[in-house]
């Protein structure tokens, strides 16, 4: 009953389940997946995703996800988490920022079915979790040999967002254009507002920049 269906899996109030989407096999045969950790609240609330390493460099999502996934407050969760903490799954196998065809997935959405590899992703990731979600928080970091301090981005004039930046007391709000086929701007097409969280640097987990 009342379950939270993710890709033809049944996620009922109170349970914690990993939902894997096939995206491409590698040369060798082996599968790859997008993979989704659905943790569901007891009682009912919106449903927010988590997105880390859509840059595949970008490492420190990955661990921000991981920890938010520990945290024993989750026992009073209202509503639905989805978390992705690794969406560009070659990139970070291979420590980079791009998909194989050396496209950039944050410029690749809203993407397509048959499209490239960098198409598919955006277009599943829009399909099967944007559009099932209320709201977002997508997760970056500088690139290599730069660092960010931590910040959040929304787009120019959107109160809501700011409302929501505010809300996590973040001592740095900015505003900054939503950049053509970035997944913050086929969310807003769609009605989802997205946060852009950036901290820290590529292929570095600083602690300073990950609490
Ligand atoms: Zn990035």
């Amino acid at each position: 009953m009342n379950g939270f269906v993710l890709h033809g899996v049944s996620v009922k109030p109170g349970e914690r389940c990993r939902v894997d989407m096939p995206i491409t096999l590698l040369s060798n045969h082996v599968p790859l997946h997008l993979s989704v950790q659905v943790l569901r609240g007891q009682r009912p609330g919106p449903v927010l995703f988590l997105s880390g390493a859509v840059h595949g460099d970008e490492i420190i999502g990955v661990e921000i996800i991981r920890r938010i996934g520990q945290l024993k407050r989750l026992h009073a969760l209202r509503g639905t988490l989805l978390c992705i903490p690794i969406v560009n799954v070659h990139g970070f196998i291979g420590h980079t920022r791009y998909l194989p065809d050396r496209r950039d997935l944050n410029r690749s959405f809203p993407g397509s079915a048959n499209g490239s590899l960098a198409a598919r992703l955006a277009h599943l990731f829009l399909q099967e979790v944007v559009e099932r979600s209320d709201y977002g928080i997508d997760i970056h970091s500088a690139a290599l040999h730069r660092r960010n301090l931590a910040q959040i981005r929304i787009a120019p004039g959107d109160e809501q967002l700011r409302r929501l930046a505010h809300s996590f007391q973040a001592p740095i709000v900015i505003e900054a254009p939503l950049r053509a086929g970035s997944l913050r701007e086929a969310a807003r097409e769609r009605g989802v507002p997205v946060l852009l969280f950036e901290a820290g640097a590529g292929l570095r987990l600083d602690e300073e920049d990950i609490s």
